[in-house]
């Protein structure tokens, strides 16, 4: 089956900034998000912050039945951003306490007292704080794990549950959640193109290629194998050469993706080029992808000359493929938090 003359025709506000991508995932989210619970019913639904829609909390009572009783994390709370505190803990003179965080923004004065407030830690909260075991702060994605403050953080960073990033590159976008939710967005807010098939034959048309320097161009979502994929066509410049690159990325984790492979292959006027490859996973930002080269690649006088014609339109048709590897059944079966 072949999908073909789809003419896809470059956005004006296509260009990619540095910024655009988004691995902040772990980072903006508070830490503390999930003991920050106590101001809700106590063993009411947990209060998370996630834009999400398609997960249900698997284990909403592990707050309450792992950590101890409120009065310890009113006293780890702190009195400036109500966030719980974790070592370095700060204390004024008379005792009150502060979060590392606050500490830096308070000018040396302690909020509650407004005495001085010098350098000193508070070792016994600190160790109070050490001692409690928290979950995953993806609990209500579905992950049971409990730990220690440290490595809840490790652990946070590699979760199997941790939301995946949009992997739209045009815009700026934000939005997190996982595969069928962020499919559903694709589809929705950015429209890209939905194609079930593990073949297909793109034609990607752009009336003044020497306009394009740095564009997203496409993005085509693939639907195969109980899967998704993400084909992104784009140019940019690399040093000094303008280049139109092509790539697949998994909808998935990085050792689900390594089960898969893919071909593409672009040419014209008997000369061609083939890349095979391993998608990436969406885990790996588009910037990253593009950054490490891992894709096909198309110098912009190579495009010019399969596009043949007068030089002045780029029509370069990919054909790919994508299968599944056979050699290593299990290598994609990976127990959540037991591989990493
Ligand atoms: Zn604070
Ligand atoms: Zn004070
Ligand atoms: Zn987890
Ligand atoms: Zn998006």
């Amino acid at each position: 089956m072949e999908i073909d003359n789809i003419e896809c025709v470059s956005t004006s506000d296509g260009g990619i900034e540095d910024e655009e991508i988004h691995q902040s995932s772990v980072s903006t989210h508070n830490p503390s998000v999930v003991m920050q619970q106590h101001h809700h019913p106590p063993h009411g639904p947990p209060h998370l912050h996630h834009q999400y829609a398609s997960s249900k909390p698997h284990h909403a009572n592990i707050v309450s039945s792992g950590i101890g009783p409120t009065s310890v994390h009113e006293l780890l709370e702190c009195p400036v951003c109500t966030n719980s505190m974790y070592p370095p803990i700060h204390q004024c003179h008379n005792g009150h306490t502060l979060c590392s965080t606050c500490k830096t923004r308070v000018h040396n004065r302690c909020p509650t007292c407004r005495q001085e407030l010098g350098d000193i830690r508070c070792l016994a909260l600190e160790k109070v704080a050490e001692s409690l075991e928290l979950p995953c702060k993806y609990y209500s994605l579905g992950c049971p794990e409990i730990f220690p403050y440290y490595s809840k953080l490790k652990h946070e960073a590699l979760c199997n549950f941790r939301p995946y990033n949009c992997p739209y590159a045009g815009s700026e976008c934000a939005v997190t959640g996982d595969i069928p939710y962020l499919v559903a967005h694709l589809r929705d807010d950015h429209k890209v193109d939905m194609h079930t098939g593990c073949t297909f034959n793109h034609r990607y048309v752009k009336s003044n290629p020497r306009e394009v320097e740095n564009a997203t161009w496409m993005l085509t979502v693939f639907h195969c194998f109980g899967q998704y994929f993400c084909l992104h066509f784009e140019a940019f410049q690399l040093g000094m050469a303008p280049v139109y690159m092509a790539f697949l990325r998994f909808m998935g984790d990085e050792n689900e993706a390594r089960n898969y492979s893919y071909s593409l292959e672009v040419g014209a006027n008997g000369r061609k080029l083939i890349w095979e490859g391993t998608p990436r996973s969406i885990r790996d930002s588009h910037r990253k992808v593009r950054d490490s080269h891992d894709g096909l690649i198309i110098q912009r006088n190579m495009a010019l000359f399969f596009s043949g014609g007068d030089r002045k339109e780029l029509k370069l048709r990919v054909t790919g493929r994508i299968w599944k590897e056979q050699q290593n059944p299990d290598a994609g079966v990976c127990i959540p938090n037991l591989c990493s």
